[in-house]
């Protein structure tokens, strides 16, 4: 039999945004319910030194989210572990349907859902993930000690994720469609600096290599984009690091979007094109994508809905 829970707010999402939106609504004695969703305390769990975070000079990026999610739950937040699967906004109060069957009722909605990795599209690399191809270092670095590993990309994501797998290969090839990256010029100055690395520009992922029996990567084929010519690289690891999309599967057809896919809010706030619906953090911003910028949408995104709910009462 299916549970049904009602709250004021649902917070969907447990990443720097959530877990904000998840401190001032409970600040504001909303009593609010966050459903932290499959990856709990979302991007930064899959890195390792976060060294912009005030506050922080150097902090794991997990053990950032663990503070985070400690702080949301002493101010009074309700922190689930369940996956929305559905979102009905036609209906008042909101519905959420969970993957545990519980159905959540709530009078404003806060849209913290992030973003995800993308990927290439190749046969091969969708052959090969798991098998040699990754989008997470600090998740799959540790089985490549010894070994060689490219990654593609040229964004912070890419380099820190070359800088990474430095302490496990014997040697990174950083795979660029340019000849300028765009990371921090902090980072390029690791990178370039960096013997174990290696930087390869003009160039684009055209096949993974690899056996079936046992299935594993033996090497990538790359091409110039200019001169089309086909060069093969012996490696056991791939990592894309191209940047992400955000996950707006649960309102896609529902809000106004922008740029591909971002959750639409008017200039200044974290209103969406649907009253009491609120979004905040990655799922929104295709600029400035960082933890702090998340944090401070959570925060705008609770006081949206402190707002919206007291309007409605009176
Ligand atoms: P996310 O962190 O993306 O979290 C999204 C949350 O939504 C997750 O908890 C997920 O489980 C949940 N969710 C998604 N769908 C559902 C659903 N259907 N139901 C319920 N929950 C759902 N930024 C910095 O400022 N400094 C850094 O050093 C830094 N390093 C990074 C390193 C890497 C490898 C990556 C990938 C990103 C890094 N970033 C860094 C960027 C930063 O992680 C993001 O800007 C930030 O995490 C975005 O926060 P968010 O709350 O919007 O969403
Ligand atoms: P990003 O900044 O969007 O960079 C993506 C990179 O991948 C770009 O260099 C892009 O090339 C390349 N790319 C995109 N599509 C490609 C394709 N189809 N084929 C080949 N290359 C492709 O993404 P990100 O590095 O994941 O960073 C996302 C956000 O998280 C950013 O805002 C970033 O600042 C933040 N972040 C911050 C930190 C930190 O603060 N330390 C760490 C990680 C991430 P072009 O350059 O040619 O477009």
């Amino acid at each position: 039999m299916s549970d049904t829970r009602h709250t004021r707010v649902l917070i969907i999402g447990s990443g720097p945004a959530g877990y904000t939106a998840g401190v001032y609504a409970s600040r504001a004695m909303l009593e609010p319910i966050l459903v932290q969703g499959i990856e709990p305390g979302g991007q930064l769990t899959t890195t390792t030194e976060v060294e912009n975070y005030p506050g922080f000079t150097e902090v794991q990026g997990p053990d950032l989210m663990i503070k985070m999610q400690e702080h949301a739950a002493a101010m009074g937040c309700e922190i689930i572990g369940d996956i929305i699967t559905d979102l009905d906004t036609d209906s008042r109060p909101f519905r959420a349907t969970g993957d545990s069957g519980t159905v959540y009722t709530a009078d404003a909605v806060i849209l913290c859902t992030g973003a995800r990795a993308k990927w290439l599209g190749l046969d091969s690399e969708e052959a090969f993930k798991g098998f040699g191809v990754s989008a997470c270092a600090t998740c799959d670095g540790f089985f490549y000690r010894g070994q060689e590993i490219v990654v593609v990309g040229g964004g912070n994501t890419a380099v820190e994720e070359a800088l990474f797998l430095t302490n496990f290969a014997s040697k990174v090839t950083l795979i660029h469609r340019r000849d300028e990256l765009r990371a921090e010029k902090i980072l390029q100055d690791r990178l370039f600096k960096n013997p174990k690395i290696e930087t390869l520009w003009f160039h684009q992922l055209d096949e993974v290599v690899g056996t079936d029996m046992p299935k594993g990567v033996e090497g990538v084929k790359v091409k110039h984009v200019e001169t089309g010519e086909i060069t093969e690289i012996p490696c056991k690891g791939v990592f894309i690091a191209i940047g992400h999309a955000p996950a707006n599967e649960l309102v896609k057809d529902k809000l106004e979007l922008h740029n591909g896919g971002y959750v639409q809010v008017e200039s200044g706030s974290t209103r969406t094109s649907i009253p009491g619906v609120f979004a905040a953090g990655d799922l929104t911003d295709h600029i400035y994508r960082q933890a702090v910028t998340s944090a401070g949408m959570g925060c705008m995104a609770a006081l949206d809905a402190e707002k919206f709910l007291a309007e409605q009462e009176a």
